[in-house]
């Protein structure tokens, strides 16, 4: 209960256009208080070529409660975690909101 694993990542900030270090908190994995970073293994949508879900963090640099970000998993492994605006700027559209995956499990 309560328990999530964390996202660890370099993100930049909309407002400031800083990078910072940020750590997302996810429900969606085995959520055994595991940190991942980037090409690791996730244990999720193993089987899937590639999936992008959209995540909110809490930023350090400008003190909002929610950016969104944006994690691409390929086959099991995190290959990507950008922001919104590199995100819309590649024109990709489909992902899963995190929240609904929450509550699927
Ligand atoms: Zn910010």
């Amino acid at each position: 209960m309560g328990l999530y694993d964390l996202i660890i990542a370099e993100i930049t900030c909309p407002n400031t256009e800083k990078a910072s270090t940020i750590g997302i908190q996810i429900k969606w994995t085995d959520c055994s208080q595991k940190n991942y970073k980037l090409g690791d293994n996730i244990n999720f949508a193993k089987n899937m070529s590639s999936l992008w879900i959209q995540v909110y963090y809490c930023c350090s640099q400008c003190n909002t409660v929610s950016h969104p970000a944006y994690i691409n998993i390929r086959k099991g492994r995190i290959t990507e975690i950008i922001s919104e605006s590199e995100y819309q700027k590649r024109g990709l559209e489909d992902f899963l909101d995190a929240k609904e995956l929450t509550q699927n499990l």
